[in-house]
């Protein structure tokens, strides 16, 4: 029997979520009956070690629209998000964060903009509950950061809770990148955009999974992905230091003609050799998180790898980004 075409489908990447699954399906449920299609929830175990699992598979088996896609390790939130859409069946695929932060209902919004004919619907955040100060400080630091010097308009305070059209979704599966920044990409591929506001509530249950090192990879792949500016910093820095020492190579001759001995040759040597020194280490460091990024993309191995998933359904990137191959 032909299956019913799905039309939505809810991603949900999941790493250690056990206590807010329940909530998370109840929730998500009563949203998308509310519109009248057919809907599947996709939940992307991460490499879950709390027990995660085991409720996923749960929930699947009591409906079946609820679809699990299990990773043999923790690949991290972007790729798991990343394997929900290679896995995703819908004319509309809506990303969501698994601890409910991003309120299913405002999906209800993001819809009706996508019926309006806008093929990404992102939302906006507008206010943050229960975070603390550092989290919202740097976030807000980190999104004002990349929207100067990254080259795609990456929207402000916005994460990536968003809908996006089957259209733009095949077009993010061409896109094979290994370090991944999604919202960077889904800005980079155009379409019609728009933004929805929306108030950002505290985690249901549990704590981050977001640590300081994960938000500066995060940040580092934002920056590298979608900018040269760090690898141009080395040439602007260059520019100023030949442009200083030609300046005091004239104030020296100046200073010698009028017999001047203020300046002692030791100290500024030395200030110039820890200063040089710094400057060209700092330069390689930015070569050498570009040419790892090239490195990584030259080994080409798979983006995730998935130890079990819903046999009724395949993704059809042709198993280049996971070990599925059929
Ligand atoms: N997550 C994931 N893999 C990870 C880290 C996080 O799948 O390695 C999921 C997590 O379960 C949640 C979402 O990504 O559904 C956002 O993570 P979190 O809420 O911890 O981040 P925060 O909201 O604190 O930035
Ligand atoms: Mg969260």
């Amino acid at each position: 029997m032909e299956k019913t075409k799905v039309c939505l489908s809810v991603i949900a990447p999941v790493y250690n979520e056990a206590e807010i699954l329940d909530e998370l399906y109840h929730r998500v449920s009563i949203v998308l009956d509310q519109i009248g299609e057919p809907w599947e929830l996709i939940l992307v175990d991460d490499g879950c070690t709390d027990g995660s699992t085991d409720k996923i598979i749960e929930l699947a088996s009591a409906d079946e629209r609820v679809r699990p896609v299990i990773f043999a390790r923790n690949f991290g939130h972007q790729i798991a998000v990343t394997a929900g859409m290679d896995y995703s069946q819908g004319e509309a695929v809506v990303i969501i964060d698994a601890d409910l932060q991003d309120p299913p209902e405002v999906i209800l919004e993001l819809v009706e903009k996508w019926r309006e004919g806008y093929e990404v619907v992102y939302a906006v955040r507008t206010e943050r509950e229960g975070e603390s100060w550092f989290k919202k400080t740097t976030a807000s630091l980190f999104y004002r950061l990349i929207y100067r010097i990254t080259d795609v308009a990456i929207p402000l305070d916005t994460g990536d809770f968003r809908l996006l059209d089957r259209q733009v979704v095949d077009v993010m599966k061409k896109m094979d990148e290994h370090h991944r920044f999604l919202r960077g990409m889904g800005a980079w591929v155009g379409f019609r955009q728009i933004g929805v506001p929306y108030k950002r509530a505290a985690r249901f249950a549990g704590t981050t999974k977001y640590p300081l090192k994960k938000m500066f990879g995060l940040a580092m792949n934002a920056i590298t992905g979608f900018s040269y500016f760090p690898l141009q910093l080395a040439t602007y820095f260059g520019f100023a230091s030949a442009g200083l020492a030609v300046l005091g190579f004239l104030a020296w001759i100046v200073l010698r003609l009028i017999g001047s001995q203020t300046i002692s040759g030791q100290t500024i040597t030395l200030i110039a050799i820890f200063f040089f020194g710094g400057v060209q280490m700092i330069s390689l460091g930015i070569l050498g998180e570009y040419i790892g990024r090239l490195y990584d993309e030259a080994k080409g191995r798979p983006l995730y790898i998935v130890r079990k998933f819903d046999k009724n359904i395949k993704p059809d990137s042709k198993g280049k980004r996971s070990n599925e191959t059929k």
